[in-house]
């Protein structure tokens, strides 16, 4: 096995004679990996493997450039051990100074809501975002611009502003908050089953089986064998295996880290609708605030009251690093005892609260928290796709498409997502 740093050093070299062949290339637009290049008119072929946020949508956009898809899964897309599963997820556009995260979220939400309509199922629901930080708030003053230019519209409300709209909400510590009218969250496993249905509606494949790469030779991957023993051939390959990319490819072991996070859902008092989605919003409190007790700043956020499930709430802070596979998924009496005492601090009426449904899950974090999408860098004709880094999930359509483009050899995938700055 080479070294990784003996991987990245034949990447680059591959790389800057691309770079060269693009530079002296006169024709616009075109992204042509050399001789490999794929147009989107032939029925190319590609097998996907993993069916969560990234893979289905990357499968589901293939199938409609014109591609001959094959979507493959372990467990199945958003399954209880996937990181896209589980009940709901944030989509909200206020991202510091990470243009390319907000030009996504703006686009994906579009697709969602267009293919929603499409499908005729309800997955994104617009509850608004309200983003709230504390005395250092450079992160959200350099969203703003961002935001401006990509369209997305939003409010800058003061912490008394704040207090008046929502009064269940404490805003001791907050400055000043962004509120985002049009963004809210997502169905995470339901969106996930919705795109597989669509995807088979559409002519694609897929089978139910987990699998690991065929042979490495003279750059490129040579199949992929299921637990069976039976070996599947295309063209090309996308590896979105979200939190299980490290298990599939060794030398990315160091590069995706899947870490514990915990997720708690409490119970309103009968009748009280306070908390629920129609009159609070979704939100994130970057105060960055110390709790007694619990070491370190905490990071929480959550999601009103929906369909009839509790309260969420969750810390963002990376837990320890994990087995997705055989992490037994109990919440911890520390994980509880800090999300009751921020709940006592931020919404009072909720510190009493019953705890009445709970999740374990897993973020896949790569090294910057930064998503992946490159070639495996021994062969050209597989891409890793991954990194979701705790914020991937409302990015599928978007990230999905930019996945395909650069699949079909119809756009270069952005220099942001590369392995090797890893
Ligand atoms: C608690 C929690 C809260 C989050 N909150 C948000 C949020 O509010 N907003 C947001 O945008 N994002 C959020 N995220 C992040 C987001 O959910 C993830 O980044 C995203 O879902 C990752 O999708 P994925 O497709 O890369 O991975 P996954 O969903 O894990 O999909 C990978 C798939 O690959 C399959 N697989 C793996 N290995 C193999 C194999 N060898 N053979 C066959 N199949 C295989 C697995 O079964 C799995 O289904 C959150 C994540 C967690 C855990």
């Amino acid at each position: 096995m080479k070294s990784i740093a003996r991987i990245f050093h034949g990447i680059r070299q591959a790389r800057s004679s691309r770079r060269n062949f693009l530079k002296s290339s006169a024709v616009a637009g075109a992204y042509l990996i050399g001789s490999r290049a794929l147009a989107s008119s032939s029925r190319s072929s590609v097998i996907v493997v993993g069916a969560g946020a990234f893979g289905g949508w990357t499968a589901l956009h293939l199938l409609r450039k014109g591609a001959k898809v094959t979507l493959l899964d372990a467990w199945g897309p958003g399954n209880s051990r996937a990181s896209s599963g589980g009940e709901t997820r944030v989509i909200r556009a206020t991202y510091g100074s990470g243009r390319i995260y907000t030009q996504m979220a703006a686009r994906a939400l579009q697709l969602w809501q267009e293919n929603e309509q499409r499908w005729n199922v309800k997955l994104f629901s617009r509850s608004g975002v309200l983003w709230m930080t504390g005395s250092d708030d450079s992160y959200e003053r350099a969203a703003l611009p961002l935001m401006t230019e990509a369209g997305v519209r939003f409010e800058k409300l003061s912490a008394a502003e704040c207090g008046k709209r929502w009064p269940q909400i404490n805003f001791d510590g907050i400055s000043w908050s962004v509120y985002e009218p049009d963004s809210g969250y997502l169905a995470a496993r339901r969106g996930c089953e919705a795109v597989l249905n669509a995807f088979l509606k559409e002519g694609g494949e897929y089978r139910q089986a987990q699998i690991t790469p065929g042979l490495t030779a003279s750059n490129h991957i040579h199949g992929i064998k299921l637990g069976s023993g039976e070996l599947l051939n295309a063209d090309s390959y996308v590896f979105a295996c979200g939190p299980w990319l490290g298990k599939v490819f060794s030398f990315l072991a160091p590069i995706v880290t899947p870490t514990r996070q915990e997720v708690f859902f409490f119970g309103t008092a009968a009748g009280d609708l306070r908390f629920n989605d129609a009159q609070l919003p979704v939100w994130g409190d970057d105060s960055k605030r110390e709790l007694d007790g619990f070491p370190g700043k905490h990071w929480f956020y959550g999601i009103p009251g929906n369909h009839w499930r509790g309260f969420k709430i969750a810390d963002d802070t990376r837990g320890a690093v994990i087995d997705p596979t055989t992490m037994e998924r109990e919440i911890s009496s520390e994980g509880l005892a800090a999300a009751r005492a921020y709940l006592r601090f931020r919404f009072p009426s909720l510190g009493d609260a019953p705890l009445v449904e709970s999740r374990v899950c897993q973020y896949e974090n790569s090294t910057d928290q930064n998503f992946i999408l490159d070639h495996h860098p021994e062969a050209e004709n597989a891409w890793i796709v991954g990194g979701g880094s705790g914020h991937g999930f409302k990015h599928g359509p978007a990230f999905g498409e930019i996945v395909s483009d650069a699949v079909l050899g119809l756009k270069a995938p952005p220099v942001d997502f590369k392995l090797d700055r890893c």
